[in-house]
């Protein structure tokens, strides 16, 4: 049997501290929903707040992380960035990263698309409906042509980002607007997904397919066998001699 894939659920774990629909959803946090389901499918789960020293994320977690999942929101700013450094160099070393929503915005996933990330947006609790635009992609593994969520912000294009090389999902919004919601990047040996839904005061994450979503996004984004190869960038002799003559 292989060991269960190591994940850890990063939030900066503000709304539910402070906005009373977050609170009343979310009481202990979206990040322990998310552990929680993870912690059910069989993944080693742990969590990390913003608030925790160096964000929860020392070296020693992050070096036992094998996917770390992000949300964030109104304290992107207030993530050292010697910790988004980290975060960067684990993920270009093979750790699989899962940005979340609002993290569209955060200092890593801007760092690692090398773009703005920018987006339209509008809180209207409006019905989004995800269409799966990659059904043999794992990330979509269980889910029919689409899935809706009642109630959901808007995102809409454009979406300031590189070409996803993989997109798997495409979400239309009742107030006409389109979005790519489900981004697929490799940077370095990492895998990086982002899963558009999730905002604070809707019950999304109570949703069973969006942690069907994540599941699958998990296994996917969860380094392959040698993903990480020591010493890559070493100075290597040839296998056979070079003939100069
Ligand atoms: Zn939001």
């Amino acid at each position: 049997m292989t060991a269960p894939v190591r994940v850890t659920i990063w939030n900066e774990y503000h709304a539910e501290q402070v906005v009373e629909a977050s609170k009343r959803l979310y009481p202990d946090g979206m990040h322990q929903v998310i552990a929680d389901h993870l912690a059910n499918q069989g993944f080693k789960t742990r969590t990390a707040t913003l608030e925790q020293p160096e964000h929860g994320l020392t070296e020693d977690v992050l070096n036992n992380t094998d996917v770390l999942t992000w949300w964030g929101h109104l304290r992107h700013a207030d993530v050292d960035s010697t910790i988004v450094d980290r975060v960067q160099r684990r993920v270009l070393g093979g750790m699989g990263l899962i940005v979340l929503h609002s993290g569209h915005e955060s200092k890593i996933f801007q760092r690692l698309m090398g773009t703005s990330c920018d987006l339209k947006w509008r809180e209207a609790n409006e019905k989004e409906r995800v269409w799966v635009t990659n059904p043999g992609h794992s990330i979509t593994k269980g889910l029919g042509a689409f899935f809706e969520i009642p109630g959901e912000e808007m995102y809409g294009e454009p979406f300031i980002v590189p070409e996803p090389d993989e997109l798997v999902f495409i979400s239309w919004f009742e107030g006409g607007e389109v979005f790519r919601s489900g981004c697929c990047y490799k940077r370095g040996n990492g895998k990086i997904f982002y899963f558009r839904p999730g905002h604070e005061t809707y019950p999304t994450y109570y949703q069973s397919e969006v942690m069907q979503v994540m599941t699958n996004a998990v296994l996917w984004a969860a380094p392959s066998e040698g993903a990480s190869i020591p010493g890559e960038r070493n100075h290597i002799v040839p296998l056979e001699p070079i003939n100069l003559g």
